[in-house]
This record gives C-alpha cells, structure tokens and sequence, in this order.
C-alpha cells in the first residue's frame, strides 16, 4: 500500500494528514491558521504538521499533496495571493526541497473536485462541478473525464464570479459583487447587514444585524427558531448561489453537482436542499442532480493525498 501525506490549507483550519491511494485517512490533525504568520513561520507549521502525522517516517511516504486557497502558480508551486489569510507569495517548492520529497499543488476547490470525482458523490461521472461554501466559495470541475487546471492552475475561481451586477457588496479580494462576498461563511454576515437596512418588519437578528457584526452561523441558528428576517437572508442567499450555479451548469454541462465546505456541510438543509428547483428554473442547459458531498469538510484533504498519485 502507498501513502502520502495530504495538507488543506483553508481559510480558517490547516488540516494535515497521512492516508493511502483509496483515500483511506490513517492520522489527522487540524490547527487554526493564524492570520498574522509570515512565510518562513507557514513553512515550519507546514514541516512540523508533515512530520507530526507521517509520525517522523517520512521515507515511507509517496509525495506531499497540498490543497491551498487562493490564487496559485502551479509551475513554480507558488500561492501567489490568499485572500482570507496573510500568505503573500508562499513558495511551497522549498518545503519539497526540506524534506526531500515531491510537492503536488492543487487549488483547494479543485483537490475537491478530484476528491469527489474518485472517491465521493463523482464515481462513474465524466462531469461533475464541486462547489465548496466555506469561508469564502472555491471549486473545481471535471469535464469528459479530465481535471480542469487551467494555465496557473485557478481554472475555477468561481467564488469570484459576479452575481451582482450593482456591486452592493466589496469582496475580500477588492473587487465587487463577488458571489463569495454575499453567501460564503464571510460573506453572510455583510449580505445580512445589507438586507438588514430594507426589510420591512422586526425581528431578534434583524435587530442583531443593525446593531453590529454577525456570524454566519448566527443566520442559520435564528433561521432555525423561525426568525423571519434570518429566513430572509438565507432564502436570499439560496437564490444567489442558484444563479451562480445556473451559470456553471451552462458552461460545463456536468450530470452532477456535489456542494461540499464548512457552510454547506453544517447547514445542509438551508444551504443544499433548496438548490435543485431554483437552478432548475434558472438554468438553460438541462440541470444536473445536485447533491451535498458525501466528503464532508475532508474533501479538499483527500484531494491533496490522491493527487500525489496522479491527476
Ligand atoms: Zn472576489
């Protein structure tokens, strides 16, 4: 059996892991990203995180996979720009060169896609889109049977599509309208604030949402209990991520669409379940099934482990 060892950086956790080919996990560990840390210190969290779980045997291990979110430069195994965390021009090239081994880079959204297509919802499908809404929204596509990388490897930086042509809320990474800026986990609290100033009523996390921040995860408990103003935002919210995947559906034609990440995962009911009628509707090429992954949040970290087999 050959193993490898697997890194998800995201935008909150780093998960590290050591697991085999079929995606079997044999040791994790998930520390929180600091968002202060500079590049030499990321390398040796990354190092000590590689050899924690490959318990000091690294001879046995086949490569070293990492998922990263942000914008990449696959051919010098760079994260050029992350924009939920402090990485600037991240050369993952020098980790390989520390310890000997290959690195395999991959977008975090499209080691998911690649998770998904071999060992989750995506078996025996020659096209499929991951959607991931966590922290901010990544994903990744397969289309006739080939992982789409594009020419740095950002082929699918779909959380900054724009779905607001007005513009009403600035995205992380400076631009405007961004779908990840209205629905991801850091997007929710600033589409709330901005539903906030025109609905028409009064409730407990309307009153929440002009007195201050939300979190994400506040929408979908008040939603829970009822509230009105947090079914709003999350109704609001079902309907931007439908366009958004209407507008994937139409450019890839995939027979399924798997919608993994943090917010999706936790909150498959108000996230997941409403999507299909909506896509449906606004959809011109004939729609997809579409499923929450069966991954769960490890998607990404599978991806990273496989992907040092081959893509
Ligand atoms: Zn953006």
């Amino acid at each position: 059996m050959r193993y490898s060892v697997g890194i998800d950086m995201g935008g909150t956790w780093i998960r590290a892991a050591v697991g085999t080919e079929e995606g079997t996990v044999l040791k994790k560990v998930t520390v929180p990203v600091d968002p202060l840390a500079d590049n030499t210190s990321i390398i040796n969290q990354l190092e000590s995180l590689i050899l924690e779980v490959s318990c000091e045997s690294l001879g046995e291990i086949n490569g070293i996979g990492i998922a990263a979110a942000g914008k990449l430069d696959l051919k010098t195994s760079t994260i050029v720009f992350s924009p939920h965390t402090s990485i600037r021009s991240l050369p993952l090239g020098t980790l390989g060169e520390r310890l000997k081994k290959p690195v395999t880079l991959l977008n975090d959204g499209v080691a998911a896609a690649l998770a998904e297509w071999k060992l989750g919802a995506g078996k025996g499908h020659d096209n499929i889109v991951y959607v991931g809404i966590g922290t901010g929204i990544g994903g990744g596509v397969v289309v006739d049977g080939h992982l789409v990388l594009g020419k740095e490897g950002n082929a699918h930086e779909m959380g900054h599509m724009i779905i607001d042509a007005g513009g009403a809320i600035e995205c992380e990474c400076g631009g405007r309208g961004h779908w990840e800026a209205y629905t991801s986990g850091s997007g929710l609290p600033r589409l709330s604030r901005l539903l906030a100033q025109s609905f028409v009523g009064n409730t407990p996390f309307l009153q929440k949402s002009l007195r201050g921040k939300v979190e994400a995860r506040e929408v979908f408990e008040y939603a829970k209990n009822g509230d009105n103003f947090a079914l709003c935002v999350v109704r609001e919210a079902t309907r931007l991520n439908a366009i958004a995947i209407a507008n994937l559906v139409n450019l890839y034609d995939p027979s399924l669409i798997s919608v993994g990440g943090g917010v999706a995962v936790k909150n498959q009911e108000f996230v997941v379940s409403p999507l299909q009628p909506y896509v449906e509707r606004f959809s011109f090429n004939s729609p997809p099934k579409i499923v929450p992954s069966p991954l769960g949040e490890d998607a990404p970290l599978l991806g990273s482990i496989i992907s040092t087999f081959g893509l």
